[in-house]
């Protein structure tokens, strides 16, 4: 006799569904097209994926006695009510990111993800200014400005603003604004002494595109980093 697979109702963000008794939310986000983010989870693992992430939590059940849960690691139950895109959702999950990509070091120049990065569009998505122009340039390895000596203010530029690009014609790889974070300064610092790049030039092409009080911040820290490796 073969078992016969029994459905069960559940509702995600207000919509019903039929789905398997034994499957996880993620699971059927994914099946269902339900854009709900992950980054660790990986479909050959099925339900060994740890949810190390975070970042495809949901809130379950109604009022205030939902709990927040990892999408991966939650098999569905009759009747459950998920939320995946609530306020407190996106506060943690925010917070989350905002943790992981303080303890990333961004090398986007030499990372084999670098045009495809999943921190990118989470970033993005989240008013993140975490991840570098570099992390989405199509411009890699020999083809990158600095390898052929030119300047770039990419490792300095925080990624995306996903505004239409008159001159490119394609949605704008970044210029948003200089990045503050000091360990990303300081790897920028090291890649342009590593490609041969004029730091004074760096500086002055800061100068002409960042007026601001917080383009003056990151001048006074490419000199005091400068400083600090000669
Ligand atoms: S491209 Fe993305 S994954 Fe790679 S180093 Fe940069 S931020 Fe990290
Ligand atoms: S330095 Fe400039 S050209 Fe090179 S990968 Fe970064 S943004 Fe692209």
């Amino acid at each position: 006799m073969t078992m016969v697979d029994k459905k069960i109702k559940i509702t995600i963000d207000g919509k019903e569904y039929f789905v398997g008794s034994d499957q996880t939310i993620l699971e059927i986000c994914i099946e269902r097209g339900i854009d709900l983010p992950h980054i660790c989870y990986n479909p050959i693992l099925g339900k060994r994926n740890t949810g190390n992430c975070r970042m495809c939590l949901v809130e379950i059940g109604e009022g205030d006695s939902r709990i927040v849960k990892e999408a991966c690691q939650t098999v569905v139950r009759a009747k459950m009510v998920i939320h995946t895109t609530s306020r407190r959702i996106y506060d943690l999950r925010r917070t989350v990111l905002q943790l992981t990509m303080s303890q990333h070091e961004q090398a986007c120049r030499d990372c084999p993800t670098s045009g495809n990065c999943p921190y990118v569009p989470l970033c993005q998505d989240l008013d993140i200014s975490s991840t570098v122009v570099c992390a989405m340039c199509p411009l890699q390895g020999e083809s990158c400005n600095l390898y052929r000596g030119n300047i770039c203010l990419g490792p300095l530029t925080y990624s995306g603003c996903n505004a239409y690009c008159t001159r490119n014609g394609s949605t704008c790889i970044g210029c948003r604004g200089v990045i503050f974070h000091e360990d990303l300064i300081r790897l920028a610092v090291i890649d342009y002494n590593k490609k041969g790049i004029n730091l004074d030039h760096v500086i002055d092409v800061i100068k002409l595109f960042s007026f601001s009080e917080e383009g003056k911040r990151v001048v006074d820290e490419i000199e005091r980093i400068r400083g600090g490796l000669e």
